[in-house]
């Protein structure tokens, strides 16, 4: 048996661009194989709930590189392997199938699988989970036989579920826990923008209900803990996802909310890291430890590793980035809110056109931009990352330039 140069665990969105960058980064052919249980090579996950499920997305268009391309680069590709057993010892992966895989360098990048509901009737035929290009397919088909449609879940993915299904003609219920759309991340005002407008588009929306149970199997009752019942064609919930750790329980490595990595993204074996959803790394940024289940997370920490093994070992130093697409808005958010102190809004919050600004300490420490100019969507980074003081007055003042915003 051959060992191999680097050996990435998982082929999902890290994997896609670590290749990329290992590949622009004179690897030899030959020298990477990509070890993955998806039937599928590395694509984009992001369109999974928006442009792949509305239907304008192809799976070629979501697709990271092309067969040719990792032919063309020597690398190997496989898929539908799912990996049973690590020893570390040996550098030494094993398949379902038997076959065995030795490493050098091993990235794992397992990802993160979505949660499943808890209550009887989760696993029934129409109810659907949200993480790969065959359950959006799923989820695709049956709404196109669907009239009505629930759907769980008041984070990012329920959101952008409600909004592909709303607009597909499908009367579309979303059912949250919490009493306002992403707590979690929202402020009250922007719930209360986003709750106004899924509303004004015809999403019905209902709040602090849990679900006792679902039942039937072409049409379902939703059964809810008030008591309420709803009646649909189809279930889908986004009710958060759990990283993929359970190999590596009895490795030695360390294993917390994720796979904890140092700031080169390298666990406590050398030439063994982890990227993407499945990595704990510290945020030297904001001084704590996080896993980041984030696209710009997935590509910046593939990316960051193929530098890394190419010889630049460079800490990972990173704000933390997120964008959604719901109907026709587009926004993206910086940073972390946590320990904030104050908020300031531009723009107006009755539009779809404003920013939020969260500041610790006249610091800002996290921004939202929906539709703004481009200088706010320039700043919000650049600031957070640089720790520049703010006068939150002059921020708020709508007739003054956000570089005015910056104290000297
Ligand atoms: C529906 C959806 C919409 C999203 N939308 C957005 C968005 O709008 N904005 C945003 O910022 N982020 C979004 N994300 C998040 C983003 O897609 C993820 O953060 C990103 O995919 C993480 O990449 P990853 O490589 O860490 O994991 P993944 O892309 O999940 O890849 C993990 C891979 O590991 C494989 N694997 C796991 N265990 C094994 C094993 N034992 N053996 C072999 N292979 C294994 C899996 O099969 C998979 O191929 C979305 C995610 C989903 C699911």
């Amino acid at each position: 048996m051959s060992t191999s140069k680097y050996i990435i665990l998982g082929g999902g969105m890290v994997a896609g661009y670590a290749a990329k960058e290992l590949a622009g980064r004179g690897m030899g052919s030959g020298e990477l194989v990509i070890i993955s249980a998806d039937d599928h090579l590395p694509y984009e996950r992001p369109p999974l709930s928006k442009g792949f499920l509305s239907g304008k997305d192809t799976e070629a268009g979501i697709s990271i590189n092309s067969s040719e391309w990792y032919r063309e680069h020597g690398i190997d590709v496989r898929l539908q392997t799912l990996i049973e057993d690590v020893d570390l010892n040996k550098r030494r992966l094993r398949a379902s199938s038997g076959e065995s895989f030795d490493f050098e360098t091993l990235l794992v990048a397992t990802g993160a699988r979505a949660r499943k509901l808890d209550c009887p009737g989760s696993d029934l035929p129409n109810v659907f989970y949200l993480r790969s290009i065959d359950d959006s397919r799923k989820i695709r088909a049956r709404a196109a036989d669907s009239k009505q449609a629930v759907v769980i879940g008041g984070g990012f993915i329920g959101m952008e579920v409600a909004s592909v299904l709303v607009q597909k003609k499908i009367e579309t219920t979303l059912i949250i826990r919490e009493d306002r759309v992403w707590s979690r991340v929202f402020t009250p005002a922007m719930s209360e923008f986003f709750e106004r407008y899924y509303s004004s588009r015809g999403v019905r929306l209902l709040k602090k209900e849990g679900i006792a149970s679902l039942q039937g199997r072409s049409r379902m009752d939703v059964l809810l803990s008030g008591g309420r019942k709803i009646s649909c064609d189809m279930v889908v919930a986004g009710v958060g996802a759990a990283p993929v750790t359970s190999l590596f329980a009895k490795t030695g490595l360390a294993v917390e909310n994720g796979i904890v990595v140092n700031e080169y993204l390298e666990t406590r074996e050398t030439g063994v890291f982890a990227a993407g959803d499945v990595a704990n790394y510290p945020d030297q940024i904001f001084n704590k430890r996080r896993r980041v289940e984030h696209w710009d997370n997935a590509v910046s920490q593939g990316q960051h590793w193929a530098n890394i093994v190419r010889g630049e070992r460079q800490p990972f130093l990173h704000v933390p980035y997120f964008f959604s697409d719901v109907f026709d808005l587009s926004y993206e958010l910086w940073g972390d809110a946590e320990g904030a102190t104050q908020t300031v809004a531009r723009g107006d919050l009755s539009s779809s056109s404003f920013s939020i600004w969260w500041l610790k300490e006249d610091r800002l420490v996290s921004a939202f931009v929906m539709n703004r100019p481009d200088e706010e969507r320039q700043a919000a980074p650049e600031w957070i990352k640089s720790k520049q003081t703010i006068s939150p007055k002059r921020l708020a003042d709508q007739n003054r330039t956000l570089k005015e915003a910056a104290q000297a």
